[in-house]
């Protein structure tokens, strides 16, 4: 510190020379006449002394300072531990040097480089003396020169160095995070092509606008970049894997949406790369990662998204099939229902049907419900599966009437999520009133797991629009009771997993006889699925139970063959 060594030296060389009063004078008028900033404090840091300086920088009069504790310049930009280690420090007896940003009186932040000298007297520290120098300037240089190294001009976007820079400093720590971190890189597709079409400006317009919306669109932890000339940067923390699905569907997601410059309404194209954190590597690595996996995805063509591990890859590519898979079959309505046959078990006649979903695709053949249904249930697809299965069943209740002069009753299986959401009551409504007593809405004993209430409410309205009600999947444990007895609904259905093991098993077996009775003593009727043997049919006859559906009547068949089945009702023999 210049003020420091100043005065060692003239301690040193000049001291010898001077009277003391002489040698006093000229250390008051240096320390009252240097541009750098003297503050003496007492033991308790209540301020005692500040030269000129203090005052031309801080903007606080003498008067203001004097019997205040240095808290006065506080910034706020410090947490507690910052101050209480500076004080253990000197409190210590050691000298403390560092850059400290404060606050002037007008509010307005100013820097010092400062040294912070405990001065001892018989071993006992009585007094601080603060010494620091105004770096205001060329940290507020600093900052423009680090804005300018590492942002991109045209944008206002981090560069790709910037990126760098700032995604090393979050991984620093992310060792002790539970959190994901990824790197989302994409590129606007043919983007050469568009600045042959519409001009460099323009494409500039076009690159600035999405920089915008990006930064607009995601967090304020997250880091956005323009990593090349067409390409941003993304880094994001996950706090759990099936976020990453969630980012990636809403970068896709982002970009359907039409980007407007002037008055122009643009669609477009991107890929998408993305590298997941693994430890080990820094951002360089990680963008790098992620820039391969964006030119794998750009070989396949617009809107493709490829991740560079190759397991997580595997997932999500897999999801994004199936996703477009479902987005195709309900646009082109490839979606079919196969009924399977449920027989009365006392007449061992066919009675109704359930529908079954499957994907009927012209090139992939049939595809089964276990291949797709999670996503439809989970994702905002389930609205518009929901509204083309009460439109379909609508139009197979009629073609059965067509077939057989008589309509049948036909159960529909319903996603606990749109019970649970209520927007089951805005597909149901679109079922002309008087079909609605042939449809029996399948809801799986799952849907009890949240807000029972709210569902116990939902079920009353289905039932007060006329439809009937089943709970599906029933004994596999997730209601009570207590509850069945306050819901209004007409069906049990036994669930297939104790169907199965009824007969190796008494538990089991005791378990379907007490659903069978707890049907009789609500007024239920009864329904047993997965019913494969003939000994299986026969017992759960014996107790009581309503209704039969399985392999041993018939599996899952289109609709011709449903109609044909029940015009000619095959003759089932039970002992
Ligand atoms: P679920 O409602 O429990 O349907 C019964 C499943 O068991 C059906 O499988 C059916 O083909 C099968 N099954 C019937 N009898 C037997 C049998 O004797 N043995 C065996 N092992 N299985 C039998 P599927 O058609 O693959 O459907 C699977 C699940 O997909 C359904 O289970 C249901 O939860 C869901 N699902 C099917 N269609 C729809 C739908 O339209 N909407 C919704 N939300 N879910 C559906
Ligand atoms: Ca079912
Ligand atoms: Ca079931």
């Amino acid at each position: 510190m210049d003020t420091l060594i100043a005065l060692q030296e003239s301690i040193a060389g000049q001291v010898n020379n001077l009277n003391e009063i002489g040698f006093k004078n000229i250390l008051l008028s240096t320390v009252e006449n240097t541009y750098d900033w003297v503050m003496i404090t007492d033991k308790n840091g209540i301020i005692e002394y500040v030269n000129d300086a203090v005052v031309t920088i801080s903007g606080f009069s003498r008067k203001e300072i004097i019997g205040k504790t240095p808290r006065i310049f506080k910034s706020g930009l410090y947490d507690k531990s910052f101050y209480e280690n500076l004080w253990k420090k000197i409190t210590n007896g050691e000298i403390y040097k560092g850059a400290v940003t404060n606050k002037r009186k007008d509010g307005s932040y100013f820097q010092v480089d400062n040294t912070i000298v405990p001065v001892a007297q018989n071993g006992k520290i009585i007094k601080f003396v603060s010494i620091a120098k105004d770096i205001t300037k060329e940290a507020y240089l600093e900052e423009e020169v680090f804005k300018f190294k590492y942002t991109d001009l045209l944008t206002g976007v981090l560069n790709r160095e910037g990126f760098i820079e700032n995604v090393n400093k979050q991984l620093e720590d992310f060792y002790k995070s539970k959190e994901t971190a990824i790197v989302v890189v994409f590129d606007i597709y043919g983007f050469a092509m568009l600045n042959e079409r519409y001009g460099f400006e323009k494409c500039n317009e076009i690159l600035k606008k999405v920089s915008k919306e990006l930064v607009g669109n995601f967090y304020r932890k997250d880091l956005v970049a323009r990593v090349g000339s067409d390409s941003f940067g993304i880094f994001l923390r996950l706090d759990s894997d099936e976020n990453l699905l969630k980012v990636i569907d809403k970068f896709l997601n982002f970009f359907k949406r039409p980007v407007f410059v002037d008055k122009d309404k643009l669609l477009i194209d991107i890929n998408i790369g993305v590298s997941v954190w693994d430890g080990g590597i820094g951002a360089t690595d990680l963008l790098a990662r992620a820039e391969a996996a964006l030119n794998l995805s750009k070989t396949e063509g617009a809107n493709c998204v490829r991740v560079y591990n190759e397991k997580i890859n595997k997932n999500v590519m897999e999801y994004f099939d199936k996703v477009g898979l479902i987005e195709e079959s309900l646009e082109k309505e490839f979606f079919v229902f196969h009924l399977q046959p449920i027989v009365s078990s006392a007449t061992l006649k066919i009675e109704s049907f359930e529908a079954l979903v499957r994907i009927n695709h012209p090139e992939r053949g049939l595809i089964y419900p276990d291949f797709f249904i999670n996503i439809i249930e989970k994702t905002k697809l389930l609205e518009k599966f929901e509204l083309l299965l009460f439109k379909k069943i609508v139009e197979y209740l009629q073609t059965v009437h067509l077939h057989l002069n008589k309509y049948l009753k036909i159960s529909v299986n319903i996603s606990a999520n749109s019970v649970s959401s209520g927007k089951i009551l805005e597909c149901a409504d679109i079922v002309p009133l008087n079909l609605r007593q042939f449809i029996n809405l399948e809801i799986t004993e799952r849907v009890f797991l949240k807000d029972s209430g709210k569902v116990i409410d939902i079920i009353d309205r289905l039932k007060k629009l006329n439809f009937m009600v089943e709970i599906d999947d029933f004994g596999t444990g997730y209601s009570s009771l207590g509850m069945i007895e306050q819901v209004s609904f007409d069906i049990l259905k036994i669930d297939i997993s104790f169907v199965r093991k009824m007969l190796e098993d008494e538990k089991v077996m005791g378990i379907v006889k007490t659903i069978v009775s707890l049907g009789k003593n609500l007024g239920l009727q009864t329904i047993a699925e997965g019913v494969e043997t003939k000994e299986q049919a026969e017992i759960l006859k014996s107790i009581g139970c309503d209704f039969l559906q399985g392999y041993f009547f018939s599996k899952p068949i289109p609709l011709e063959n449903a109609i044909d089945i029940f015009k000619n009702q095959p003759h089932f023999h039970l002992s």
